[in-house]
């Protein structure tokens, strides 16, 4: 398949032109895959309705199928169309978070979507995009547009549109470009089919922000123990992980530079994800800048893009320091945790 890359430079309010968005809304209408920017990571669209056109979401990542999609709306009053919302929290959530980075899951309508999107669960992830070129190219579509991370499973989702022609260039019908995104994680996943407010996955906006909204939030516990199963049927895979093992150390700089030196003495190229604070404290085969650890904003932002670097540098081994879990902290050691395979080294 010959995947078609459209650029669009957007910033703000998209006027009624942009052809390129046309072109792509087109073929999501016509049940192709689509790969387009939102504010926390490019997602690989199609309609939400159609069955096959969902089933190529799937083949494209190869992702298993018991895995559930988030679906994207463009305006509200698409929602009612395929979910029910049936808490008076979810709506307060909407109103306060979208469009923005929280998907919530709410009770299904009967027949309204394939139920691939939905792995045969009852109930459907949503979410409305901050990003002018998704909310344009979902309205444009005029369908309810299913939509995961645009990577292979098992990789680090992708930041950039050329993360996407890495992983996926003639396996989908095209890429929108709309620069890099902006979050870096995905979508904080909420879920309150069990009555109380519960966090499946720690994403965009945080557990705090959360609940200076609607009060208290618990977090499944499936996510930070081991031993339990999460609630979201993705949660249970491995994900982002870059090709050499990775562990995060819970550590001083010299701690992670000891273990640098003892693993190059066996003979292994090592790398080392970092931040701007200490820029110069590490000698290894590879060091990695990943934002500042007084902002967690940007380590998040630039989380995929280092994971991803990693895989040009033929390691044998990643040290990644540790994030206090806090704020958007949470999203990314959850991210890191996976791509380690929760392998922690403490010292
Ligand atoms: P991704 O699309 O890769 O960003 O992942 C979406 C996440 O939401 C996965 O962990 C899914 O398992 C989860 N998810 C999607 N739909 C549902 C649902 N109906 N109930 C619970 N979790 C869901
Ligand atoms: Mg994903």
């Amino acid at each position: 398949m010959n995947t078609k890359v459209w650029t669009v430079d957007a910033k703000g309010e998209l006027s009624t032109n942009y052809p390129q968005i046309t072109q792509a809304a087109m073929l999501l209408r016509d049940n192709e895959t689509v790969a387009f920017p939102t504010e926390t990571v490019y997602g690989l669209g199609a309609n939400a309705k159609n069955t096959d056109a969902v089933a190529k979401i799937y083949e494209a990542k190869g992702r298993p199928s018991d895995n559930p999609l988030i679906v994207h709306i463009a305006d509200i009053r698409q929602l009612n169309e395929f979910a029910e919302v049936d808490s008076e929290k979810a709506n307060t959530l909407m109103e306060r978070f979208w469009p923005g980075p929280l998907t919530i899951v709410l009770p299904c309508r009967e027949g309204a979507l394939s139920t691939r999107v939905t792995a045969g669960l009852d109930t459907v992830a949503v979410r409305m995009p901050d990003h002018p070129v998704a909310l344009e190219l979902i309205k444009r579509a005029g369908v309810p547009v299913a939509a995961p991370s645009a990577n292979v499973s098992g990789k680090p989702s992708p930041t950039k549109a050329e993360h996407v022609v890495h992983d996926l260039d003639g396996r989908i019908a095209g890429i929108v470009d709309g620069g890099p995104t902006g979050v870096g994680v995905e979508s904080t996943v909420v879920s309150f089919t069990r009555g109380i407010p519960v966090i499946l996955r720690p994403g965009g906006v945080t557990k705090e922000q959360l609940e200076t909204a609607i009060g208290p939030v618990m977090i499944d516990q499936g996510i930070t123990d081991e031993k339990k199963v999460p609630l979201a049927p993705g949660m249970k895979y491995t994900h982002y992980a870059p090709e050499a093992p990775l562990a995060i150390v819970k550590g001083s700089r010299e701690d992670i530079q000891r273990l640098i030196e003892q693993y190059q003495k066996d003979g292994m190229k090592v790398g080392v994800l970092t931040t701007e604070e200490r820029a110069g404290a590490y000698q290894a085969d590879a060091v990695r800048i990943c934002g500042r650890r007084d902002r967690l904003e940007t380590v998040a932002s630039g989380l995929y893009d280092v994971l991803r670097s990693f895989d040009d540098c033929g390691l044998d081994f990643i040290f990644a320091e540790s994030f206090p879990e806090e704020g958007v902290g949470r999203a990314v050691m959850n991210r890191l945790m996976k791509a380690a395979g929760h392998r922690v080294i403490e010292v």
